[in-house]
């Protein structure tokens, strides 16, 4: 079966599953080549739907996780996205795909944070590889500080598991209006996905749904 093949009956299962729903969010996940932003010893799996290790301790979230969280953030073109844990780059470029779809004349941009350096080269590698460099800049550095250069975003997406105090910075660098979709909860036993909608200066708090991260680690998430 091709990698094409493989990725409909994936798409076809979430949305046979209700976790995926939106035309547009449906298209992304059709188009963006999972396979290559897995390691090659994982390629066989990559339209499994489940999370896949990238090294460093660290893995690729499962399919219908990325699914959710991109439904909850209601991406759409010329949002200016900031997500907090790049991995593999591949949640990032689903993104890309929402916010700066092909021919969009007010294409977005997607700032995504990795405080693992080889993580972030790597992630780097497999988004030109899969032709999204133009509308993704990879940072190295400690997510929970948020990225002021380039505040405020339209969405924001966390995709390691926050304490449940959430780090300031990231509803402080929401624009008014905007969604933060966030996992936190205690370390390593499970966590509660949010979503946070910014009015004004009133913040809505949503739970989802139980989920499992790894930590967010840094100045203002969990200390190892
Ligand atoms: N979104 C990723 C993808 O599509 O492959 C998966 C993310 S993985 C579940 C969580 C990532 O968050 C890991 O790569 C981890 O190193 C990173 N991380 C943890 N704490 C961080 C922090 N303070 N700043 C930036 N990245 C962080």
């Amino acid at each position: 079966m091709s990698y094409e093949e493989k990725r409909k009956n994936l798409v076809n299962n979430l949305v046979k599953r209700g976790i995926l729903s939106k035309k547009k969010v449906i298209n992304a996940m059709l188009k963006v080549p999972r396979h290559e932003f897995v390691p090659a010893n994982a390629v066989s799996s990559a339209y499994s739907d489940s999370p896949l290790s990238i090294g460093l301790s660290q893995t690729i979230s499962a399919p219908h996780m990325n699914a959710m969280m991109c439904e909850y953030l209601e991406l759409k073109e010329g949002d200016k996205v900031l997500e907090i844990g790049t991995g593999s780059g591949y949640h990032a470029a689903l993104c890309a795909e929402l916010i700066a779809p092909e021919n969009a004349s007010n294409p977005g941009h997607v700032y995504t944070i990795e405080r693992h350096e080889e993580l972030a080269e790597r992630a780097k590698i497999n988004i030109s590889r899969a032709g999204y460099e133009d509308i993704i800049t990879v940072i190295h550095g400690d997510g929970t500080l948020g990225y002021e250069k380039e505040a405020p975003y339209n969405k924001i997406l966390v995709t390691a598991a926050s304490p449940e105090k959430v780090p300031p910075a990231f509803k402080n660098q929401l624009k008014d209006k905007g969604i933060l979709c966030i996992p936190a909860g205690s370390k390593g036993y499970g966590q509660t996905l949010y979503v946070v909608r910014k009015e004004g200066n009133v913040f809505e708090t949503e739970r989802k749904t139980g989920v499992r991260f790894v930590p967010l680690i840094g100045k203002h998430g969990f200390s190892t």
